[in-house]
């Protein structure tokens, strides 16, 4: 069986302060911070024995994972597996990186997160450097806001053209197009987190090849959806896998929207879905269509099953 975990433990403290986010400068006691190893050695413990299936494993913390040892460690570890495909987590890349010299770069990834204003910009960049040098997978963003967009257009400059840079519309934010225009030409994908995503009783490969697993074991379709399926640690929710429509109106995270059937994303991030990277460069629109509209601003390519080639997103 192929199946994608996205793990959420209970960590929830964070070293940077993020304006825009709940988690800034939390801290966790240390029975929290026992709490969450301990889960997370127990998740990593059945990972690895999962021999008969092939696992894609993302790490999603609330807080920051990697500046805690027993995350750096779960990645390594799991790399090296025969039956992992990928491990990736979601980083603000404050750590140092030299770790992952021992972790197998084919399947170790990060998804990184850049925050204006919370490191120096000539820090991340090296951070970004750093994993070049190493070959280890990963992806770049920001949230679009109107105060990043100058260190993000910096940052797209000085990155090299095959690394990925995406921008996360901010949440409650709402893009004219002038102002979506200028993050499209930073990232020619941004219109898919422009807006949120109509998801109800559409076809989601949540809760059939990827599931949510927290600190506890307790197994959901996704993160969204707090509908139980059983427990990963029992093996009660592998029964409960099947296809199955989204019981939410809408679905407006990147995590979330990415394993809809009716978007074309399973295509556009071909072998790198876990860490956002896509197949194929992606290239910025074209100023306008013959219908006057840029591409980007027309209506995003929704369709029901298995969308047809006709229907994809042009990203290459
Ligand atoms: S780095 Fe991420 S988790 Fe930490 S405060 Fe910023 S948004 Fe929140
Ligand atoms: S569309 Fe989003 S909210 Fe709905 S089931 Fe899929 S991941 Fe969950």
């Amino acid at each position: 069986m192929d199946l994608t975990v996205l793990y959420r433990g209970p960590l929830a403290s964070c070293d940077y302060d993020c304006p825009y986010c709940p988690f800034a400068k939390r801290r966790d006691s240390g029975e929290q911070l026992r709490a969450d190893r301990a889960a997370l050695e127990r998740f990593t413990g059945w990972a690895g024995a999962q021999t008969g299936d092939r696992l894609s494993v993302l790490f999603t913390p609330w807080g920051e994972g990697l500046v805690r040892s027993w995350y750096r460690r779960a990645l390594v570890e799991l790399s090296r597996l025969p039956h992992i495909r990928r491990v990736a987590i979601q980083t603000n890349l404050s750590c140092r990186t030299g770790w992952l010299a021992d972790a197998d770069r084919d399947k170790v990834a990060l998804w990184c997160t850049y925050h204006p204003g919370q490191t120096p910009y000539e820090r991340f960049l090296g951070r970004c450097r750093e994993l070049s040098e190493l070959g280890v997978r990963f992806s770049v963003g920001v949230v679009g806001l109107e105060s990043h967009l100058e260190e993000a257009r910096r940052l797209r400059a000085a990155l090299p053209p095959e690394v990925y840079l995406w921008v996360n519309a901010a949440e409650g934010h709402t893009y004219t197009d002038a102002e979506a225009d200028r993050w499209t030409a930073l990232d020619p994908l941004f219109p898919y987190s422009r807006h949120p995503h109509t998801s109800a009783g559409l076809p989601c490969r949540t809760g059939e090849s990827v599931i949510s697993v927290d600190g506890d074991g307790t197994v959901r379709r996704c993160h969204f959806v707090r509908t139980e399926l059983g427990n990963l640690y029992d093996g009660g929710y592998r029964s409960s896998l099947g296809p199955r429509g989204c019981p939410l109106t809408v679905c407006d995270c990147h995590i979330g929207y990415v394993h809809l059937e009716s978007l074309p994303l399973y295509d556009v991030f071909a072998g790198g879905v876990l860490e956002r990277i896509p197949a194929r460069p992606v290239r910025a629109p074209t100023p306008a269509g013959p219908d006057g509209r840029a591409p980007h601003r027309r209506p995003l390519p929704l369709v029901t099953g298995r969308e047809p080639a006709e229907n994809r997103l042009r990203t290459g």
